[in-house]
This record gives C-alpha cells, structure tokens and sequence, in this order.
C-alpha cells in the first residue's frame, strides 16, 4: 500500500462552490479556532463554475447580512421578468399573474456565480480558511470503525499509463474529524459515498439537467439590466422537458443558456445542437445579430427534487449543496439552498466539535434541511418534474402549475408526493422507436460547433495523464449500445466533442477525447450501459471560466 503524506485538519471540504465556501466561512465565523480546509479541482476558485445566474439573495443574506456593504460582486437586480411559451416561429409571454407564487423570486439579482465565489473565496482566506485550488479528492480515509475520516487528493505528474514522470508528487491524506461533500451535482466522491453508505435506499433516483451557456456582449441599445426571461417550448419537443434562459447582466453582458433534461428518451438528441436552435429563434437571434460571443461551457444540474434527497449523513461527515441535490427545479434556483446547507452543516459541526465529538454521523444536520427552509421550498413544488415527465411539457407543465397553486394556497398537492420513476440512464429509447434526428450546420454566426464553443471555455489539461472518463469495457459503445439503440449516445450529449464514434477499416470504432471536457458529468449520468464512470483528472485540469 502507499504510504500518504498525512496533513490533519479539523473539518476538510471538498469543494469550492458556495456549499463548501459558506460551510467554511459559517465554521470559521462560530468558532473561529476550528482549523478548516477546502479542496478545489479547478485552477483558480470559480474556473469550473457555472450557473444561470438569478440568485435568491436570501441564503448569502444568513453568511453575509451586509453582504452588499462587504462588496459582494452581484449584477443588477431583476427589474423585468417574464415567461415566455415558444412555437418555432411565435413567442406568447405568460401573464405574471397566472404563474405560481411559488415560482417568483423576490429581491433577485443576476450573479456570475463564479465572481461571486471568488470574492466568498477572499473572505473565506481572510477568516483564515486554507483554500487548496488544483487539487482534486478523489478517495475518502476511512478510520478502522468504518467512519469517514478525511479525503485523498489526486497525484500529480503521472502518465498516460499511471507512472510516475518528472515532478511527480503523490497525493496526500487530509485527516479531519467532519468531512463535508460540496462538489455540486454529480460529485465523484459523493456518488462513491453513496454507494458506500448506501444513501439513496429510500429516495427516488436522482433526475439531472444538462445546461448550455453563453455569455455574449450586446449592443448598448438592445441591453436592458436586470431583464430576465425565461423559455419553454422550442426547440424542445414535447417529449423533452427543459427551458432557455436570457439574462441582461452588467456591461452589455447577457447570459444566455438551455436546459434539457437528462430523461429524454431520443439517442441521437444532441443537447449542444438544441441550444444552437435555440439560438435561432427570432426572438433570441434578433439580439445576437451583431453580438459578440464571449464564453461557453456546460454543467449538470439536479432536478429530483425532494423525492430525489437521499440520506444526507454518513459517519463522520455529510452531503451539502448540489451534492445532495436541494435544485428547484421549477425556479432554476439551488444558490441561496446551496448556501444554507452549508451553514446548516457547519451549524451541526460546530455543536459537534463543541461536545468533544468527532467522525460520528452529524444528526442535527438532517432535520434542519428536511424541516428547514430548503425542505419547506423543495417540497412545495415536489410534483412539478414528475408531472412534467409523465405527461410532456403541454399537459405536464398545466397540472405542475395547478398543483403549485394549491399548495400555494391550501398547503395542499391534490397529487399526494409522486416518485420519479428512472434514472436518466434507463429513459432511452430505441431509435426504430423515436425516429433519428438531424441537425442544420452552424452558420459561425450565432450558431457554432462544438470545437470552436470548447475553445471559448478556456481548458488546460495535460493529456499525458491517466484517462478520467474510465470505461467498464471500451467494447461497449460498438458491442451494445450502438446495435442496442441504433445510435451510440455519447458522441450527442456530450457538449463537448469528447467522444466520437469513427471508422477503422469498414468498421465503428469509439475514440474519447478527454483533453475537451468540461467536467458536466453528463456521460457518467447517461450512459445507458452504466459503462462511464467520469473521476477528477489532474488538478487544475478543465475548464478555467471567467465570470461564469
Ligand atoms: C445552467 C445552470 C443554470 C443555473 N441557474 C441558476 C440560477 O439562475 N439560480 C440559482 O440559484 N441556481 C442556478 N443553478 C444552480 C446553481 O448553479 C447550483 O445550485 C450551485 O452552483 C450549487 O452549488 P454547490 O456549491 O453545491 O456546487 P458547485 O457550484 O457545482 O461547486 C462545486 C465545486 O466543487 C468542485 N469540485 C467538484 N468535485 C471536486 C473534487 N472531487 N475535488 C475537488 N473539487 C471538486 C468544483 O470544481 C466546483 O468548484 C444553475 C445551474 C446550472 C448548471
Ligand atoms: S466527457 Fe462527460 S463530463 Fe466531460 S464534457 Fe463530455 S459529457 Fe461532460
């Protein structure tokens, strides 16, 4: 066995989003003589984040209640917000006054989240807090009673093949007496913790969206801060549930993306060429005519909800954030829950370590997010995806809307609490069954391909290191799916060109690519063989947004 440098901490987190930061920042305001450590795979804090987005400055007002003295970097508050039904060539805006109460955000500001948690990174430092970028955990320490005991960080300086080059050094061991998981939806490390403890027992599968995201500079006079609109209908069919978001930020900067849920039943739907249609739209177009594209990137989000919440302890730490899945999906909004989750679980910590405790499961943190303020949002809205995946967007969206009313106004779901049904890896169809679908080549205008969109994300990996999308059995794409489905999948929902499906001598070979990813976790969701497992490459590998 390996013999690990071992650092001890009090509380190590894995993860720099705003579920760690603020746990962090929340251990360090209570007890400010708590060691705390905080492990980032990206470069720099905030270069693998991405969000819409319009936050919900409550959860940043319980770290920060002078949060805007303090200078927290936030863009304008939401002056205009609209939602819009789209038919391929028509736009019907939604009276505000039919939409859900539970819907509306009060006091919302359009955020770069990564802006954001760069300035929570500043204010973490100055509490004293060690932020560890380019560093990935990607196993846990596990003590001789079974608990959870701090994490592993990856090597650096290996190989294709795992040895050892030039400047190599072995990870280490961070030992600490809680662990918190704050990688945001689809953690390597809390899937593996999931499995370990088995924390999903008794939830519904976890459901998952694939957002697209563009920044893009506007001309001064089709720029309107603070306007906020959001999107249902093409290019999604039916079928596909998801939606487009527009976000007028600060300096000519709007924020512009698609979500598509991870359910869809369609192999040769390609997420990437949605949002591309989506693009060209004339209500989207006629502002991105003699515009300039700034960024791009993709991320997964969750969308199960609270049927979807698994068991949020283990011995010796706990899931916060995106991690464990507190997505409102019918708001697109999971910062503010993110943020006190994190401030729940430091809350549970800090008591803990009050009472001498240490590597034991963290029983307060449960209740105060099940009866807490995320428990009371997430369950209020807890039919709308089920709805929504039964009966398609028409229909699904309607009931979604009547069982959001009455429990805005009765406190009441005339639909009891219904699961969701699959995971997004078994919603797949045959192609004989869905018919294969084709898309329209990028104009270099305002639609693009993938190669040039990966360009404007700013990746660096070193692609002499060991592969980090690890495949099962390589034969699986050509062997199974491929004649299973009548398409292979991957090379479609990727949105990044990871993986290809090429020819070698008359026959389908399938290639991956892994220099391209952008960490969404997309292929490790929905491969229908379960033969993708994505773990973290090299620290400091991937993306590097700016002001995503
Ligand atoms: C397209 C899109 C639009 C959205 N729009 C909105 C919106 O408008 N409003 C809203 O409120 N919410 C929105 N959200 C949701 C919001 O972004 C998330 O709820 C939030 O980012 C979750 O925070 P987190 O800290 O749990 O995880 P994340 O923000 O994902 O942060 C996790 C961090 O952990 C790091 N990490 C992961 N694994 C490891 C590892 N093994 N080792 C080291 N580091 C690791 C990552 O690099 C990352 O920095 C949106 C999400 C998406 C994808
Ligand atoms: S390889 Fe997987 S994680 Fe990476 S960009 Fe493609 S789908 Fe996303």
């Amino acid at each position: 066995m390996t013999e690990r440098e071992i650092i001890d901490t009090d509380v190590v987190i894995v993860g720099a989003g705003p579920a760690g930061l603020a746990a962090a920042i929340r251990l360090k305001q209570k007890s400010p003589g708590t060691s705390v450590t905080i492990v980032e795979k990206a470069a720099e804090i905030g270069g693998h984040i991405l969000s819409g987005a319009v936050m919900d400055p409550s959860g940043l007002t319980e770290l920060f209640p002078d949060w805007r003295e303090r200078g927290a970097p936030v863009g304008p508050a939401v002056s205009k917000d609209t939602f819009h039904v789209l038919t391929r060539r028509h736009d019907f805006s939604l009276p505000n006054f039919i939409l859900p109460p539970l819907m509306k955000t009060h006091d919302g500001v359009i955020t770069s989240l990564g802006d954001l948690v760069r300035w929570l990174g500043d204010e973490a430092q100055a509490l004293g807090i060690d932020i560890f970028p380019m560093t990935a955990a990607v196993d846990v320490l596990v003590n001789a009673d079974g608990a959870v005991e701090g994490i592993v960080t990856g090597d650096l300086g290996l190989d294709h093949a795992g040895n050892p080059k030039p400047g190599h050094a072995a990870g280490i061991g961070l030992r600490a007496k809680y662990t918190l998981i704050g990688e945001g939806a689809r953690g390597s490390l809390a899937k593996q913790i999931m499995q370990r403890f088995n924390l999903g027992a008794t939830a519904s599968p976890q459901k998952f969206g694939l957002g697209i995201k563009e920044i893009w500079e506007v001309p001064e006079s089709l720029h309107e801060p603070g306007r906020v609109d959001h999107y249902l209908g093409f290019p999604l069919d039916d079928a596909t549930q998801g939606g487009g978001f527009l976000y007028h930020a600060n300096d000519r900067r709007i924020y512009l993306g698609l979500v598509v849920h991870l359910d869809y039943r369609n192999p040769t739907l390609s997420p990437f060429d949605e949002f591309q249609r989506f693009k060209q739209h004339p209500s989207i177009a006629k502002l991105l005519e003699g515009s300039t594209r700034l960024s791009y990137g993709a991320r997964s989000l969750t969308s199960g909800g609270w049927q979807s919440i698994p068991d949020l302890v283990f011995p010796g730490g706990a899931l916060i954030g995106c991690a464990a899945g507190f997505m409102n999906a019918p708001r697109l909004k999971a910062i503010h829950s993110a943020i006190r989750s994190g401030i729940a679980a430091a809350d549970s910590i800090a008591d803990a370590l009050a009472n001498g405790r240490a590597n034991d499961r963290l029983d307060s943190y449960s209740p105060a997010i099940r009866d807490g303020a995320i428990g009371r949002e997430l369950r209020r809205v807890r039919n709308v995806k089920p709805l929504w995946s039964r009966f398609g967007t028409i229909l699904g969206v309607l009931l979604g809307g009547i069982d959001m009313w009455a429990n805005s106004l009765f406190h009441f779901s005339p639909f009891g609490t219904l699961r969701h049904r699959k995971a997004d890896a078994d919603a797949l169809w045959p192609t004989s069954a869905t018919g294969a679908l084709s898309y329209p080549r990028p104009d270099g205008k305002t639609t693009f391909d993938r190669a040039s969109s990966v360009f404007l994300a700013n990746i660096a990996h070193d692609e002499d290191q060991p592969v980090h999308l690890k495949l099962a059995d390589p034969a699986v794409p050509v062997r199974e799916t491929l004649p299973a489905y009548g398409a292979e999948p991957a090379p479609l929902y990727c949105p990044a060109g990871v993986y290809e499906i090429a020819e070698e001598g008359g026959a389908p070979v399938f290639r991956v690519h892994p220099a391209n990813c952008v960490h969404c976790k997309t292929c490790d969701i929905k491969d229908p063989a379960r033969n993708i497992t994505w773990v973290p490459p090299e620290g400091g590998s991937g993306p590097n947004y700016v002001g995503m």
